[in-house]
């Protein structure tokens, strides 16, 4: 089992450390005010972490791993029905055959991803790093190294930092909003190995030449598997059939990823909160959905804030820690962020050039430090 460190592993913590240079200067008792206010934060996130280890020290392994392992498996192991319901002359059996494989690839592709992206599927690196580039590229047709770097290195160790993990690679405000938001992200499974491609010109040759084997290796597999096990007769319909599988869970994929940071604070690079403060006011969760908890994960849906505040803690994990987490914050009147995705949408399809075109504004928690 990992012990939780209380701000995280290197790249999660550091940055958004809780020692932010908020500290108020001016006479020695505006000081000691300080240095007093900053104990208490500290201890804030120190008895969280110790309320959060001892659940974690209490449970078993199946909770700790194994709920998440087999969710991840069950995706696996319903590969083959849906290959086969695909091969069927029957649109209804066809139509299951496209939901059972496309629910499949998002479980793997976004819960296992993200699983791997954090390291949670083994304890030894060299495993850690296997299961990366085989969710990450083999399955997810992007690169392992840029995913791990964006997730971990940007976006939880600078979440809502304005210019290093404030989500705005995910805007696009050439784009009109109903064009963004419904029929965008149905292209992310063609631009996610086009945006890979990309990004090899900075890698050496050796690295940039597994990626592209471990990419074609995932998509080839998939075509392969189309033509010879369910039967597609010519490549355009087999290539139709990837796509209409990838895409089945993209629009999703694009709105969880900028409901949760997106629109909430925002904070400067050199006037950063307290780690405690910069999660519970720039992280939201969602409500529970058992179509998204099970393809994204809990920690992308409804424990988003789990996650941030304690991202060594796997999907099932952050779900059991949830009540003590969210009692915690609205005991010590900080904020724990909940709203429904439909109502994130509305407010984005609304406020659509307020928060995805125009730059978000810096919010200093002065005072709340
Ligand atoms: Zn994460």
């Amino acid at each position: 089992m990992k012990s939780i460190p209380d701000e995280g592993r290197e790249g999660e913590g550091k940055g958004a450390s809780d020692t932010g240079d908020m500290a108020p200067s001016g006479s020695r008792s505006t000081e000691a005010e300080g240095m007093e206010k900053e104990e208490d934060r500290e201890s804030l996130m120190m008895e969280l972490t110790r309320l959060v280890q001892k659940v974690v020290k209490q449970s078993s392994w199946w909770e700790r791993k194994g709920i998440d392992y087999a969710i991840l498996a069950s995706a696996f192991l319903s590969l083959p029905a849906a290959f086969l319901l695909l091969g069927s002359s029957s649109g209804l059996l066809f139509a299951l055959g496209v939901l059972v494989m496309g629910t499949a690839h998002a479980i793997i592709t976004f819960k296992g991803t993200h699983l791997a992206t954090h390291g949670l599927l083994n304890e030894s690196q060299a495993w850690a790093e296997f299961w990366a580039v085989f969710f990450i590229e083999v399955c997810g047709a992007f690169t392992a190294r840029a995913g791990v770097h964006s997730h971990i290195k940007l976006h939880h160790a600078h979440t809502n930092i304005l210019g290093l993990g404030d989500s705005s690679t995910w805007r696009i405000p050439f784009l009109p909003r109903a064009v963004y938001l419904f029929l965008a992200p149905l292209t992310v499974p063609i631009l996610t190995p086009l945006v890979a491609l990309g990004m090899l010109k900075d890698y050496s040759l050796v690295h940039a030449m597994r990626t592209v084997l471990m990419v074609s290796l995932g998509l080839y597999s998939q075509y392969w598997l189309l033509v010879n096990i369910s039967g597609f007769e010519s490549p355009a319909s087999a290539l139709l059939c990837m796509l209409l599988c990838r895409a089945l869970y993209s629009m999703p994929y694009i709105h969880v990823n900028i409901f949760q940071h997106i629109g909430l604070a925002m904070f400067s690079p050199t006037r950063r909160p307290k780690r405690i403060h910069q999660m519970t006011h720039g992280v939201l969760n969602l409500p529970r959905n058992p179509v998204l908890d099970w393809t994204f994960g809990h920690s992308l849906i409804n424990c988003h804030v789990e996650h941030h505040l304690f991202p060594f803690l796997s999907d099932h994990m952050c779900l059991k820690v949830k009540p003590i987490v969210s009692r915690y914050l609205r005991e010590k009147k900080l904020p724990y962020q909940e709203e429904a995705y439909l109502s994130r949408l509305r407010l984005f399809f609304h406020k659509y050039q307020e928060l995805m075109v125009l730059a978000p504004s810096i919010t200093e928690l002065v005072g709340v430090q």
